[in-house]
């Protein structure tokens, strides 16, 4: 008999609730999205709750995406709103919706450049990262490969008591939250929203478990859900998006965050799932000391020793042909040449690495993250792959270098780099899933719809709870772009409800 999943099923009803709240908008989550609807709320001077099920706000990671912002300005960077959302939205094989892109295409230079003015009141300053993630010089490269760039790197004074934080975003996350505090919102931690409250066919409130019980929080003007997506769901991973029960473990993140409770409680009250496939967020985080490793284009091989992939270090397209491998494993190759090739891969980051970048590597040699052999014979052995295999590989792969021309898998002529001098490198391929982005069907306000694609009155849904962005695969065309989605939507949608409005301008329902 088929399984009946949690989402399924009709949930008890509560009805020991200790307390009632009210306030204008009530959000559900604290992470990146929730904290900038919660600020731009009450920044905007309505009232405001914000229910969290952790202890604090959450944030990861590093880049902003925005287009056209007052740091890509001051930095003399134009990206064209068109392009960029056309590659976005063909990313996603047009399965994602059009006009939500475009909103962030369109918008997200006026939202980033608010919180840059904002933060630069805080002591912080913003630019333009083109060191991890975004290349600086991908925007000329054939579209398959073309990156924007639309990182914003938040970073935080000396002395700063955040400088112990781990991520960037964490900084903008701070800022979103103190001035959010300042201008008198509420948050409630430890407070896991349990259930949306709806009333005659409107969402009127959510319900949250706390220490004290059960307490209703009444929304005036409407529920924004800003409670993440599925990461640490395995039976939604498995129904929704089997790919990335494949990927690799990622420690990163408090665990239990992204369990998909907006998408449970969305669809109890009579949401719709994304009409998107997912794009999980999965990354090669190999080549861990040679920093941007991840940005250069090293052979790769399965566990027969054989070619199977095309390189170009584009993370999506390298992390699903690792997990749709034989026996999910993939290996990279490189000779001891690696800082020349880097170089002439990446001309712009090479000053970057640290001087003594190669006994970094050899320290990963020596706590065996690194496989290191004088001969190819002796790699494979040490990888298990077939030795006479990875040596046909090898001076195909070599020749195809000679040439300039990769018959085989197109890799464009700049990241082909020869694998001929030895000792021979080689490290597996890891796939790291960061994130799992996946949510509520909404329209073009980002409000939350049926399945009959009805908007549903008071229910907007911003972050990665917000459906139909992207689908397939994540598109680092734009790096950034989680966060800057998150960071537009919940702006536009908390500065509108603040009003009761909708983003486009007419009254919310
Ligand atoms: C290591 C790492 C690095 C990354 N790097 C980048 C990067 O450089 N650029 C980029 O764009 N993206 C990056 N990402 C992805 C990005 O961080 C996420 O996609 C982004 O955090 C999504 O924001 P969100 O607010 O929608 O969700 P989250 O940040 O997951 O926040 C959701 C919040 O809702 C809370 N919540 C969940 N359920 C409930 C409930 N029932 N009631 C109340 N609260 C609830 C959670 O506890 C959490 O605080 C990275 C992710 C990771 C893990």
């Amino acid at each position: 008999m088929a399984k009946v999943h949690i989402w399924q099923q009709n949930p008890e009803p509560i009805t020991d609730i200790v307390s009632e709240e009210t306030a204008d908008v009530v959000v559900l989550g604290a992470g990146i999205a929730g904290c900038i609807a919660t600020q731009s709320v009450a920044e905007s001077g309505a009232s405001v709750i914000c229910a969290e099920k952790f202890d604090k706000p959450s944030s990861h990671g590093t880049d902003v995406a925005a287009v056209n912002s007052i740091v890509q300005e001051r930095e003399g960077v134009h990206v064209d709103p068109l392009e960029a959302a056309r590659l976005i939205y063909q990313w996603s094989q047009q399965q994602a919706n059009y006009n939500l892109i475009r909103i962030w295409a369109d918008r997200s230079g006026e939202v980033v450049s608010h919180y840059v003015e904002l933060a630069e009141q805080y002591g912080y300053t913003v630019r333009l990262n083109s060191w991890l993630t975004a290349r600086a010089d991908w925007y000329d490269l054939e579209e398959k490969y073309r990156m924007f760039r639309t990182a914003h790197l938040f970073e935080v004074p000396e002395g700063s008591d955040l400088k112990k934080e781990r991520w960037n975003a964490t900084y903008l996350v701070t800022v979103a939250y103190k001035d959010a505090l300042k201008h008198g919102a509420k948050f409630m931690f430890n407070s896991p929203a349990v259930r949306l409250v709806k009333e005659n066919g409107r969402v009127t409130g959510a319900i949250v478990k706390t220490d004290e019980g059960y307490k209703k929080l009444n929304a005036k003007n409407g529920v924004i859900l800003a409670t993440g997506g599925i990461t640490d769901n395995d039976e939604m991973k498995e129904c929704f998006c089997p790919i990335s029960l494949r990927a690799d473990k990622n420690e990163n993140y408090p665990k239990g965050g992204n369990m998909g409770d907006g998408l449970v409680m969305g669809k109890w009250i009579g949401a719709a799932f994304s009409r998107c496939y997912p794009a999980p967020i999965i990354h090669p985080v190999n080549l861990s000391v040679l920093g941007p490793g991840m940005a250069s284009s090293w052979l790769i091989v399965n566990r027969y020793g054989k070619r199977f992939m095309n390189e170009t270090a584009f993370e999506p397209m390298i992390t699903n042909a690792r997990m749709t491998a034989p026996g999910n494993v993939a290996w990279t190759i490189w000779d001891s040449n690696y800082m020349e090739h880097f170089k002439a891969q990446e001309p712009d980051k090479f000053s970057a690495l640290p001087e003594n970048t190669p006994e970094l590597v050899e320290k990963c040699v020596e706590s065996g993250e690194y496989k290191k052999a004088e001969t190819l014979e002796g790699l494979a052995e040490q990888i298990d792959v077939p030795a006479d295999n990875l040596k046909a590989t090898v001076e195909r792969y070599n020749q195809i270098v000679r040439d300039g021309n990769d018959v085989d898998f197109g890799v464009p002529e700049r990241f082909l780099s020869p694998c001929e001098q030895g000792p021979f490198y080689a490290t597996k391929i890891s796939a790291w899933l960061l994130s799992l982005p996946y949510g509520l069907h909404v329209d073009d306000n980002s409000q939350v719809c049926t399945e009959e694609d009805d908007p549903i009155p008071g229910l907007y849904a911003v972050g990665n709870v917000q459906g139909d962005y992207w689908a397939n695969s994540y598109p680092v065309t734009c790096p950034g772009s989680s966060h800057g989605r998150s960071v537009t939507f919940g702006r536009l949608v908390g500065c509108a409800l603040a009003q009761n409005k909708n983003i486009d301008g007419t009254d919310a329902m």
